[in-house]
């Protein structure tokens, strides 16, 4: 069945100006479709499980911004308590109580997490663990996984997974050598690959740090017995373990993956749901390793607009909506079902797949599979992958525009919602086999 045809005449002439003004077009790369080719889709509005572009397409959209809207766009309890909160200034450059709200609901919520400061960006979390972890131990060298994210600092522009990937930059041109020179890598859920970096750093590895799921060389997930190693190997040799959960923070469950796996790291960044669609990081972990940090301890990390009224609002009532009971279970069920439909679709269409979710996250990956690791992730057929999303598209589903992302759903997803989806897909995946 062929769908009918997406007009985004204005979208088009909206990129199209971008071009002469930003880089690209974009503020962030990945949002320039190059990897799926085509030009993306300008956006006006959002609200629930919808987006819609400045042409008035509709869209399911399994984005979400990245991750923020777990509750759905623009929910109306959180917009009701933003417009409450900016009639009191939008930010106060002092302490404010609604900080403390919000690092409580963390502290109680996130196993590892003993005291946090906020930020406003999960590279800036990442930044500031890892001076952290170096400060904390005196030592220089990290390990971090092929293909996981971290932001964009510097010293994590190492493999560094789907946006970089993207564009075929193995690291970035502007990063000093000797900044990345104590980043050592392992290809994920090789725990003989960490061993071997220990054995070959004596006391010199200051940490390890990991999604705990992997979201940004698509869909990734720890073998059995991946994390408990990490965790008894860092403590084996004085090292931190740390677990980016940016991405799975409050998504995997309530208290992130670690509370899922049941595996507790020293230190945790967090960032995107923790700021339901405001500009938010964190960082938190032991109490006697965040103070370190100034003005506690020595380790120097400030912000000016760092814990703003604005973003602890929108955060603490995304985290009050997703902590009433039945929350994951509804977004496990939802994605499950989703999921389901899309290897089904596959399998009728003859196309190999491998798909998989846990709670509100999921992937695919147009092979076989298994996948556990970015050297696998890349062998899929990306170009494929690039059809079968523009196809998407013009049904009116926006999928992450990149085979090396993760997909993600929220509570505002319907179950009519996933049907049509399902539906987008066997038509799709006829059209692309
Ligand atoms: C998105 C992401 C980051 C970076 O967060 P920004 O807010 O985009 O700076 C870091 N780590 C992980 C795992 C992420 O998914």
């Amino acid at each position: 069945m062929t769908a009918p045809a997406l007009n985004t005449s204005q979208s088009q002439a909206i990129f199209g100006a971008a071009q002469a003004l930003m880089p690209g077009g974009v503020s962030s790369p990945v949002r320039a479709f190059k990897s799926v080719g085509g030009q993306p889709i300008v956006f006006d509005r959002v609200k629930g499980p919808y987006a819609w572009d400045v042409d008035g397409n509709k869209y399911i959209d399994y984005i979400g911004s990245w991750g923020p809207a777990i509750c759905g766009h623009a929910h109306p309890e959180v917009i009701a308590a933003l417009q409450e909160a900016i009639e009191k200034g939008t930010s106060f450059g002092a302490p404010c109580a609604l900080e403390n709200t919000l690092a409580e609901m963390v502290i109680d919520a996130v196993p590892s997490v003993e005291m946090v400061r906020f930020v406003n960006s999960g590279t800036e979390a990442c930044m500031a663990v890892l001076r952290l972890i170096r400060a904390y131990t005196g030592r220089d060298k990290v390990i971090k996984f092929e293909g996981c994210y971290h932001g964009h600092a510097d010293m994590f522009l190492v493999k560094a997974g789907s946006g970089v990937a993207t564009l075929g930059l193995p690291d970035s041109p502007g990063v000093p050598r000797s900044t990345t020179a104590n980043t050592l890598t392992a290809p994920y859920n090789d725990l003989e690959a960490v061993k071997a970096l220990f054995a070959e750093n004596p006391d010199a590895i200051a940490g390890v740090i990991l999604e705990p799921i992997v979201g940004n060389a698509g869909f990734i997930q720890p073998e059995p017995g991946f994390l408990e190693g990490l965790r008894e190997l860092t403590k084996e040799h004085g090292a931190l373990l740390v677990f980016d959960e940016v991405m799975t923070g409050f998504r995997i469950s309530y208290g992130g993956a670690q509370a899922h796996f049941g595996v507790t790291p020293d230190l945790t960044t967090m960032g995107k749901v923790i700021g339901g669609g405001l500009p938010v990081g964190a960082y938190g972990g032991r109490a006697d390793i965040m103070g370190m940090v100034a003005p506690a301890g020595p380790m120097y990390q400030a912000g000016t607009l760092s814990g703003n009224p604005l973003a602890m609002t929108a955060g603490i009532k995304t985290l009050e909506l997703l902590k009433q009971p039945g929350t994951y279970e509804k977004l496990t069920a939802t994605t499950q079902k989703l999921v389901a439909g899309i290897k089904d679709a596959a399998q009728s269409a003859g196309m190999p797949i491998t798909a998989a979710s846990v709670s509100a996250m999921f992937g695919f990956f147009l092979c076989e599979g298994p996948v556990r690791n970015f050297e696998e992730a890349k062998s899929t057929d990306s170009e494929r992958f690039g059809k079968l999303h523009r196809s998407m598209l013009e049904r009116g589903i926006y999928l992450a525009p990149s085979a090396f992302e993760a997909g993600f759903t929220s509570l505002a997803h319907s179950d009519a919602d996933i049907e049509a989806t399902i539906n987008a897909f066997r038509e799709s995946f006829a059209a692309v086999a």
